[in-house]
């Protein structure tokens, strides 16, 4: 059997069929759970080229991923993410792509990423007050946000859902308005629970960390909630629906719901690191495989190959140590 026709199956029987690919460590947010205040990027020839990636993605494609996440940093700051959407979009084999953004870019782009074949989208939006957005992402204005919203919404897109990182004294009283704002525009929205990904300062983890199980109980004060079918939202979510609504709620929670048994997932930084588990530092470096073979594809689907046998059974997160980082990248370079 030929690496093109071999399936990605890790030590533990799971197959291997969504990639989320990170295009850029670099964001025009700087989100206090995410990045510290001072970040050093990627120096440009550690980067990975636009048309680097986009050998990646074949890669990965030929040998049995459909799903490709295009996420960051911030994907839409990425110099020539349009371009690669536009050949993925047309990649024979990938059944979805998709993509993570912050959406302050998006009034700009939302039409021209539909049209290139994005058939959903995660936004993040972690607080509906102008100024405690602006706290919460350093940078951020909301307005910008809102309008992107708006602009996906109007570009037809399949399904698009909101991300939000509840966190105790930040925005825990605005769960209930978070799940209204969806549910009265039609939009999906998923609390994820706060990872130990990278060293911040101006935020302490342990403090702000709230469990999925307390973010449902106070979802369910003002919208009662009924199981969704599964996988309604797909990956590790626990998805729900607002009664009486097209509104799926999701609950994503590395910490006190593990979820690795069904884990089907990699994910390729900029840089080139293959990297089986967010929780873990294992790491399979490509990049010295695409600029020493060139367009051979061959040494790339090996190299995919072994580090998908690199793959860990699970995370382990302390949810008791969560103050400090357990896991030295931010979840800006690993692509979240
Ligand atoms: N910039 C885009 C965005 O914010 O949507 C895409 C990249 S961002 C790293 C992807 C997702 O990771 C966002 O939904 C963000 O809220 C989430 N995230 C960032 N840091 C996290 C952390 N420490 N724990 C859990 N989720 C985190
Ligand atoms: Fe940027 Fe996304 Fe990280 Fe916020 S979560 S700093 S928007 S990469």
């Amino acid at each position: 059997m030929t690496a093109d026709a071999s399936p990605l199956v890790d030590p533990f029987g799971r197959s291997v069929d969504y990639l989320r690919l990170s295009v850029t460590d670099r964001c025009d947010l700087r989100c206090v759970y995410c990045m510290s205040e001072e970040m050093e990027f990627l120096p440009r020839s550690e980067i990975l080229a636009i048309e680097e990636l986009e050998r990646v993605a074949r890669s990965f494609v030929s040998l049995g991923v459909r799903k490709i996440r295009i996420t960051g940093g911030e994907p839409l700051v990425r110099q020539g993410v349009l371009k690669l959407l536009d050949s993925l979009g047309q990649l024979p084999g990938l059944d979805e792509l998709v993509m993570t953004t912050n959406g302050a870019q998006l009034g700009r782009y939302a039409e021209r990423i539909r049209a290139a074949g994005v058939r959903r989208l995660n936004i993040s939006l972690d607080s509906l007050d102008p100024e405690r957005f602006h706290r919460i992402t350093r940078t951020g204005r909301l307005h910008r946000v809102l309008d992107g919203i708006e602009a996906a919404r109007d570009a037809g897109f399949d399904r698009l859902r909101l991300n939000v990182i509840a966190m105790r004294g930040r925005n825990d009283d605005e769960i209930p308005d978070l799940v209204e704002f969806a549910t009265h525009r039609g939009l999906d929205i998923s609390f994820i629970e706060e990872m130990p990904m990278g060293a911040l300062d101006g935020h302490d983890r342990g403090e702000a960390f709230m469990s999925s199980d307390e973010v449902r109980a106070e979802v369910e004060r003002t919208h009662p909630l009924a199981r969704a079918e599964p996988k309604a939202l797909g990956g590790p979510s626990r998805d729900y629906r607002v009664a009486g609504s097209n509104t799926r709620v999701g609950f994503i929670s590395p910490h006190s719901h593990n979820f690795c048994a069904s884990c089907n997932r990699v994910r390729v930084t900029v840089d080139g690191m293959l990297m089986p588990c967010l929780g873990r530092e294992q790491a399979t470096d490509l990049r010295p495989v695409l600029r020493d073979y060139g367009d051979d594809p061959e040494p790339l689907h090996m190299a995919i190959q072994a580090g998908i046998q690199r793959k860990p059974e699970s995370h382990v997160f302390d949810a008791s140590a969560l103050s400090g980082a357990q896991v030295v990248r931010f979840m800006s370079v690993t692509g979240g």
